[in-house]
């Protein structure tokens, strides 16, 4: 069999592309067409343990730069990624499913964000001195040492290169895990990062499953796990990074409610809501999938909602004219297909979709339930797919205890006019990131995280530096040492 996007081998360690054919077979399927378009193989645990010896090797000369120099490596690789943005998204496309017009802009140029942002803070990661009368103590902000990454399949080059770029501009190395669905981009950022000057061994990718995750996580030499998935991955991981007492940081799914008043703009309300559901095929962790929409505002909303979602282009994710894509995998089309059934038997109302499309691939309708309660189980678990679910509410108040009441607390949103309410939601909303007239944002100057069981930690803006580094801290005693005795 041919293989249209073959890469030179499965796996990127110590700076070169590395095959160990012993590893079980990993197809690679285009969920446009339901072709093979390459095969790779999962690490061995010789191929595991080669990343993590040469991430161990490379942390070390590497945290003796200066930032400013390890800053320079990262933005190089930024600049050579916005250069074959092109190349970057077509792949992603390929190996995702996701329309070229969203990957384009949102892929291996938010990636690109990421490494420049971190590359230019990389010098200016300093401790703080602390006077104490004569005496004084000073804080150096030192690398955790070797971190894993595990990224979840919908967005696999950002993934990998937001949590590259922090960590490396802190000092650290780093062994990457893509997810077994989406594994190609992330070697090109492995490459990428050598060509810009990265030495041998600092960003390393091997492809597995669960099993080579947990291997990497239980391994003494790792000091953090970053996860990018689900919540019953990261309570697993959680918990065996727990067992070594590693750093964690938890980027994981939610059920986000997005709040639409009687007062909001109807066109900016449905806009935001299309973007909160249907982009990347509602395959996004911070999707305002529990859409509350007051009641005099419900009817409008479903009829302006539904002749907006009738222009959406679905096809070939290849052609730039195309809006909606197909799911990312047959197995994750199943799952939605199972939430649409559950939907439509526990009562609620099918607006528009629900059906899969007669052609290959792995393409499902954008679909939308009204009458939604809250106890159905579409409106309580995370579908990942583009299913939303319309609730109808009355006041201010009981929106926002319906829309807290969830174990997630990933994002939030409100649309609505008046600029005191739109505060005032916002700070109870419990959510890592709440958006205002507006929906999923995630520009690299911003925190971005979950709050309650979407999360632990922020990647992006200032605060991914804390979930980076730790702070030694050195007593200096000018004077004698007063002992007892
Ligand atoms: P999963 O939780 O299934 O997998 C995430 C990653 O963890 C994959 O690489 C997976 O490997 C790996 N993994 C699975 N089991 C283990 C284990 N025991 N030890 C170590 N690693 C393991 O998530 P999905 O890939 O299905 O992604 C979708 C989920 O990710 C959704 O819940 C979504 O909300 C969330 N997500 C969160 C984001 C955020 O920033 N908060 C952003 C994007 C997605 P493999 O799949 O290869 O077996």
């Amino acid at each position: 069999m041919t293989h249209p996007i073959q890469p030179p081998a499965s796996h990127f360690v110590d700076g070169d592309w590395l095959e160990d054919t012993a590893g079980d077979p990993l197809p690679v399927i285009d969920p446009a067409t339901g072709a093979e378009i390459a095969r790779l193989h999962l690490a061995t645990p010789a191929v595991v343990d080669k990343a993590l010896a040469a991430a161990a090797r490379a942390q070390r000369d590497w945290s003796a730069l200066p930032g400013r120099e390890r800053g320079r490596v990262l933005t190089r690789a930024a600049a050579l990624m916005r250069e074959r943005n092109r190349a970057l998204s077509e792949l992603e496309t390929r190996d995702t499913g996701k329309p070229l017009q969203e990957t384009l802009v949102a892929d291996a140029a938010s990636g690109a964000d990421a490494l420049e942002y971190f590359g230019g803070m990389a010098g200016t990661l300093t401790g703080e001195h602390i006077p104490l009368g004569e005496n004084w103590a000073y804080t150096i902000r030192e690398p955790l040492g070797v971190c894993v990454g595990i990224g979840a399949w919908n967005y696999p080059i950002q993934i990998a290169s937001w949590k590259a770029a922090p960590a490396l501009a802190c000092g650290n190395s780093m062994v990457f895990k893509p997810s077994e669905t989406t594994p190609l981009s992330a070697l090109q950022l492995a490459a990428i990062l050598a060509e810009a000057g990265a030495p041998p061994g600092l960003f390393n990718v091997i492809q597995g499953a669960g099993e080579v995750g947990a291997r990497l996580i239980t391994d003494h030499r790792v000091a953090k796990v970053s996860l990018t998935g689900s919540v019953p991955t990261g309570r697993t991981v959680a918990a065996t990074a727990a067992e070594g007492m590693k750093h964690v940081t938890m980027e994981l799914g939610g059920k986000s409610p997005l709040l639409i008043f009687e007062d909001a703009d109807l066109e900016d309300a449905v806009g935001g809501a299309i973007l909160g559901n249907f982009y990347s095929s509602g395959q996004i962790c911070t999707n305002g999938t529990r859409v509350f929409v007051q009641r005099p505002l419900l009817e409008p909303f479903l009829t302006r909602l539904t002749e907006r979602l009738a222009r959406a282009v679905i096809g070939d994710p290849m052609d730039e004219a195309t809006n909606f894509g197909p799911m990312a995998s047959e197995a994750q089309l199943r799952i939605v297909e199972g939430y649409i059934a559950k939907g439509l038997e526990e009562g609620a109302r099918l607006v528009i979709g629900g059906r899969r499309l007669g052609r290959p691939g792995f393409f499902l309708e954008p679909t939308v339930f009204a009458d939604v309660t809250d106890d159905m189980t579409i409106a309580r678990e995370e579908i990942f797919g583009p299913v939303m679910a319309v609730l109808a509410f009355d006041t201010e108040e009981e929106a926002l205890s319906r829309a807290n009441a969830t174990p997630f607390g990933l994002a939030a949103g409100v649309f609505t006019r008046d600029i005191a309410r739109a505060h005032r939601v916002a700070a109870r909303l419990e959510a890592g990131s709440c958006y205002v007239n507006s929906y999923n944002d995630a520009p690299v100057e911003a925190p971005f995280g979950g709050a309650k069981l979407s999360g632990v930690g922020r990647e992006n803006g200032r605060a991914a530096i804390e979930h980076y580094s730790q702070l030694k801290t050195v007593y200096v005693r000018m004077g004698p040492v007063e002992a007892p005795f």
